[in-house]
């Protein structure tokens, strides 16, 4: 067999390394990782990104030896004396009771999701901001401090600034590339720094680890949204995280056919997450947990294709008379000097760049553009533009625009997985293209 299974049982749930903030240090009780039943394929961390992709978290059905785990499409479970037990143990996450609480199309995905971030517990919710929202609410307190970015996804700056104060935590935002805005932001009541591994839309790739020192320095938690990047290009744990979020509708899933969020981290910051979880009712529907197990089988693949065709689209909008600024990791310069290469495997499929003219002349060549299409969202195997300025960043005004870097003419481009050299004459013939030509 080319990779062991590891007994439920032999799975310890891991101590030490950043025992993270005070409130979490007598939250001691042993649990194994998890939740899975004894049918879910258990790797070990150690097999390669591919092979986890397909296998990790198979449920193998004892009963007809499917290949693929069986969509579980029930919202609650026959109980027995194992369910009464997980009740009055308060294990009530291990035990298939109720989908809310958990099903085994979600445990699925958890456990290849945690595979492939290197860690042992996951959890998926019923979106991206459902997995933010609940992360941020279960890892603080109120009364407690955070320290986020002015620029991190909308929805996350929304909750953010809207939903923290009234709920008892003060927020400051700073820039995530200037270590010393963020130390000097820490306050004794900090207790959760919030980053995006490679930000939204100006691909401002902070030093994740140093970002790890900080919190650390200040017994806070560090929680990274690694969306734009994925595990196949960073594993934040491995450089110090304590959580990692996703908004799993992008690359995880990587079809545009679902909305779907994720968590990654310890198991006792799990439970707690799951808890909140629980609460706020963001569950993922077994349907999509089965379409988002499917997607993640091709995700190395499809993340490796799109690595190399965003870093071909960005080196010819460089070069293109009609393009004022392109922000891509591998076109290097002042902003990406002090990035830590050997972190990374890639840097995903985004590209933000300007058109000269200005939002009107950026919206006339995306119109011009026949492959790919104009929506917002990103990740997905097919290709999208969208201008920030009157879609994600809409609700700021020009000058906060500007402040954060979104200049006139931005356009995002999520590169998918077509050949590379259709997308790069698509791109030339819209931007030198006739204006009465049409579209498709
Ligand atoms: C889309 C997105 C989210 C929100 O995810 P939903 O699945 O839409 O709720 C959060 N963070 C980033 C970086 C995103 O791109």
């Amino acid at each position: 067999m080319l990779v062991a299974k590891e007994s439920r049982t032999a799975i310890g749930f891991e101590e030490g390394r950043n025992d993270g903030a005070k409130w979490f240090g007598d939250l001691t009780r042993s649990r194994f990782a998890g939740p899975v039943t004894p049918h879910h394929r258990v790797l070990s961390r150690e097999v390669s990104p591919e092979t986890l992709a397909v296998h990790a978290g198979t449920y193998e059905d004892p009963v007809t030896g499917a290949v693929g785990t069986p969509v579980f499409q029930t919202s609650t479970f026959l109980l027995d004396d194992a369910s009464y037990a997980a009740f009055s143990d308060g294990t009530s996450r291990d035990v298939p009771i109720y989908t809310r609480y958990g099903n085994p199309s979600q445990w699925s995905v958890q456990e290849k999701i945690a595979a492939l971030e290197g860690s042992r517990s996951a959890l998926v919710t019923s979106s991206g901001m459902s997995a933010t929202a609940s992360t941020i609410y279960a890892l603080t307190n109120a009364g407690s401090h955070i320290v986020s970015a002015y620029d991190v996804y909308g929805g996350t700056y929304n909750l953010l600034r809207e939903d923290m104060p009234s709920a008892g935590r003060e927020v400051t935002f700073v820039d995530p590339c200037d270590p010393d805005a963020v130390r000097a932001a820490i306050r004794p009541e900090t207790q959760l720094l919030f980053f995006e591994t490679l930000t939204n839309p100006l691909l401002k790739a902070p030093s994740v680890r140093g970002l790890a020192e900080i919190a650390k320095e200040a017994n806070a938690l560090l929680v990274v949204d690694n969306t734009f990047l994925t595990p196949v290009n960073m594993r934040p744990l491995e450089l110090g995280a304590d959580v990692v979020v996703h908004s799993a509708t992008k690359y995880l899933a990587g079809h545009s056919d679902l909305t779907a969020g994720a968590v990654v981290g310890r198991r006792k910051f799990l439970d707690r997450i799951w808890a909140q979880a629980l609460r706020f009712g963001g569950t993922l529907e077994p349907l999509s947990a089965f379409l988002l197990e499917r997607g993640m089988k091709t995700l190395p693949l499809r993340v490796r294709a799109q690595n190399a065709n965003a870093a071909e689209v960005a080196r010819f909008l460089a070069g293109h008379e009609r393009i004022a600024a392109v922000h891509h990791p591998e076109l290097g310069g002042p902003r990406y000097a002090g990035l830590e290469r050997a972190d990374y495997g890639g840097f995903g499929g985004m590209v933000s760049f300007e058109v000269r003219g200005g939002d009107e002349a950026a919206l006339e060549f995306m119109k011009k553009l026949r492959i790919p299409y104009v929506a917002t969202s990103l990740g997905g195997v097919e290709s999208l533009v969208s201008m920030p300025s009157n879609t994600s960043h809409s609700s700021l005004t020009a000058r906060q625009r500007s402040r954060i870097g979104i200049n006139p003419g931005l356009v995002r481009f999520s590169v998918g997985i077509e050949n590379v050299r259709d997308l790069v004459r698509d791109l030339d013939e819209a931007l030198g293209a006739p204006a009465e030509e049409d579209k498709r």
